[in-house]
């Protein structure tokens, strides 16, 4: 198959335009039709000349996402199923304003995204591994959800875009999806190339535009890759899935842990922090029985003060067909509630999107039961 059009850099852009003896300024034009008009077919791009065109079609495909299923209303979570061209599923979920999570004051819509289809990291509790790990998504695959999803909040009207000023050659496009999690299916850090690739696109001026402090990439503790991440130009935030304050949790669900050990994870971490000077985030599902005691909140609280890491605390979303459990409310916020006593920035996700299945992996597992007991 050839290279979708979305995978390629500005530079790459220009250097094959170079080689068909094309002028700079048609980059310019492609590039705001990709990610500023967010155009879906090479018919839409009206200003490029036919040979042009026709070269880039025979050259490069232009993907777009295709909506399977949808669920949740406007102004409210919502997710998405897609249907990629070879027919894998990946699911991507819209939150509406949601601030500070992550340090922002005041982001309009945050997208959470896939890199991979499946995951082979096979975390205990959660859905996106049950399947095992089928392929890692292409560039233009992980880029294409932020653009699928805007494309369906300009046509229900839903967004600021219907007020989009007139595009020019500095962007002027203000993007209805401004803040990026890279938390849904998948193990980012597995798709390591990949990843810095898209979100290298999403950031840049002539790209997606959003800024490199409101990306956020999500990992269940890939000590080595966190280590090369430290290195990249890039400010991305950096969240480590937890979980665990000790390597007898994080063994009992997290497999990755008998590779990577917390030790391993905590040096990698802190390696990162010195080199990024930014604050870390660790996010910690809680599992009743599992993870849950106030006593756990000790180690905990020892580690985020070590990394300076503020803790997202995350009431387990329920995964059918697994045993692990919600703790109680009361628990929840006990556990939050030790942790502030010893001085660690902390908070307690009242899960939005906890109805319609919000986890990363649910809808697609869903999805592929219902059609599996449909055959
Ligand atoms: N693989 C990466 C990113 C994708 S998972 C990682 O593990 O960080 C994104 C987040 O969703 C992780 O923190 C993961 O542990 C969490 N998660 C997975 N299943 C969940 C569930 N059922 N309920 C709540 N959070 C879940
Ligand atoms: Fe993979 Fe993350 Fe799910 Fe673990 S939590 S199985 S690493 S997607």
């Amino acid at each position: 198959m050839p290279t979708d059009i979305k995978s390629l850099t500005r530079d790459e852009l220009e250097a094959q335009f170079k080689s068909w003896k094309e002028p700079a300024y048609r980059v310019t034009q492609l590039l705001e039709w990709l990610y500023a008009r967010r155009a879906a077919n090479w018919d839409a791009m009206t200003n490029l000349p036919k040979p042009l065109l026709e070269k880039l079609q025979k050259n490069f495909s232009l993907h777009s996402l295709e909506l399977v299923r949808k669920q949740g209303a406007q102004d409210t979570t919502q997710k998405f199923l897609w249907k990629l061209a070879d027919g894998a599923l990946i699911e991507s979920v819209l939150i509406p304003a949601n601030p500070a999570l992550y340090g922002e004051a005041s982001d309009r819509h945050t997208l959470c995204i896939s890199t991979q289809v499946g995951c082979a990291y096979g975390c205990k509790f959660c859905a996106s591994g049950l399947d095992g790990w089928k392929r890692n998504l292409a560039p233009d695959e992980i880029v294409e959800q932020v653009l699928a999803v805007e494309r369906l909040m300009s046509s229900s009207g839903s967004s600021s875009s219907s007020k989009e000023k007139p595009i020019t050659s500095t962007r002027t496009t203000t993007r209805a999806i401004d803040n990026v999690v890279v938390m849904g299916m998948g193990e980012p850090l597995a798709n390591y190339e990949h990843l810095l690739k898209a979100l290298t696109i999403l950031n840049a001026p002539w790209g997606g535009g959003i800024g490199a402090r409101k990306i956020t990439i999500s990992t269940s503790g890939l000590a080595p890759q966190i280590r090369r991440l430290a290195t990249e130009p890039l400010q991305f935030r950096l969240a480590i899935s937890l979980h665990g304050a000790t390597d007898a949790v994080r063994n009992r669900i997290m497999p990755v842990n008998r590779k990577h050990s917390l030790k391993e994870l905590v040096a990698a971490c802190e390696y990162y922090q010195i080199q990024k000077g930014r604050m870390l985030t660790f996010e910690y599902i809680l599992i009743a029985g599992v993870n849950d005691s106030v006593e756990q909140a000790r180690p905990l609280a020892a580690l985020a003060k070590k990394l300076f890491a503020k803790v997202n605390l995350i009431p387990y979303n329920k995964v059918e067909g697994l045993p692990w459990e919600r703790p109680d409310e009361k628990v929840c916020e006990a556990f939050l509630r030790a942790l502030e006593k010893q001085k660690v920035t902390a908070t307690l996700r009242r899960e939005k999107g906890h109805d319609i299945d919000a986890a990363c992996g649910q809808l697609r597992l869903k999805t592929e039961k219902e059609l599996v007991a449909a055959a």
